[in-house]
């Protein structure tokens, strides 16, 4: 059966987002983990937390998502803001350590004209202080658009930071449609090659999620603008061919798409009826 499910609110808490992902459809989710744009995250209620637990065992929510808030730069200048990244990472971790088979998704970040280099390194050096730690979750760089000076712009850049955390095993990559899409590769036009192109830069073993976004701008814009799924550019067979994918469609599907409930609601029964057809 399709994982799939959206991108919830969690300002209501972990019950409440189970019982939104179940009502539309959803057998997963994916929340920020705390206000997207920075901020402290409220005290864990473990009431809320033991309540979810229970009800994602009986309706059926394996594994769920965290989004770290996306204003996070790992490779910023300011050596103030690249602590301040990892301390909030940490600080989401340490309270994930409470959702067995948690994932966390994170933006590698900006590398504001230092140059993709440096900010390869800031990254990974960030990503091996995490990995003293110990946190259980796996944690995963998200493909980006290649907006401004965004790394993770492509396969290669993702590999080199993976290659630099000595520890990795716990890191994998969300392949972001819209993103790759703006990015350069062709999902609509050779989704084959693209898979295949993956596959050889980081290995699809490395690949643990897809946000599936349609794109409001063409193959190679940098520009990262979502659409609703079948209303971009990337357009509704390019969707049917990757849930349908042999190489994809055991992995989890989160939307991102510019919808309310009920939207995703639509989108869900839509990707889950091409799937299984
Ligand atoms: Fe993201
Ligand atoms: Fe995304
Ligand atoms: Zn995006």
């Amino acid at each position: 059966m399709l994982r799939i499910g959206c991108h919830l609110s969690s300002s209501k808490g972990f019950l409440a987002m189970g019982k939104e992902a179940i009502n539309i459809g959803a057998n997963t989710f994916q929340f920020f983990t705390r206000n997207p744009r920075g901020g402290k995250a409220k005290e864990l209620d473990t009431k809320d937390l033991a309540a979810y637990l229970d009800f994602a065992e009986e309706h059926g929510i394996a594994q769920i998502l965290a989004h770290a808030p996306y204003t996070l730069n790992a490779c910023a200048k300011d050596e103030g803001l690249r602590q301040f990244a990892y301390d909030t990472m940490c600080d989401d971790l340490r309270r994930l350590e409470h959702i067995p088979n948690a994932m966390y998704n994170f933006h590698p970040g900006s590398h504001v004209k230092q140059g993709t280099e440096i900010g390869i390194g800031y990254i990974s050096d960030l990503l091996n202080r995490i990995n003293e730690k110990g946190y259980h979750a796996t944690i995963l760089l998200e493909t980006m658009a290649g907006k401004g000076t965004e790394i993770g712009r492509n396969f290669e850049e993702l590999r080199t930071i993976i290659d630099r955390v000595e520890e990795n095993s716990n890191l994998g990559v969300c392949m972001d449609t819209c993103h790759v899409f703006d990015g350069g590769y062709d999902i609509v036009g050779n989704l084959e090659e693209v898979i295949e192109e993956f596959h050889s830069v980081v290995g699809l073993c490395r690949l643990k999620a897809v946000h599936l976004n349609d794109s409001m701008n063409l193959l190679g814009s940098h520009k990262d603008r979502h659409e609703k799924i079948g209303e971009g550019k990337i357009g509704l067979e390019a969707f049917r061919a990757i849930v349908t994918h042999s190489k994809l469609r055991e992995l989890p599907f989160f939307l991102e798409t510019p919808n309310d409930l009920e939207g995703y609601q639509r989108e869900i029964a839509l990707l889950r009826q091409m799937a299984e057809a």
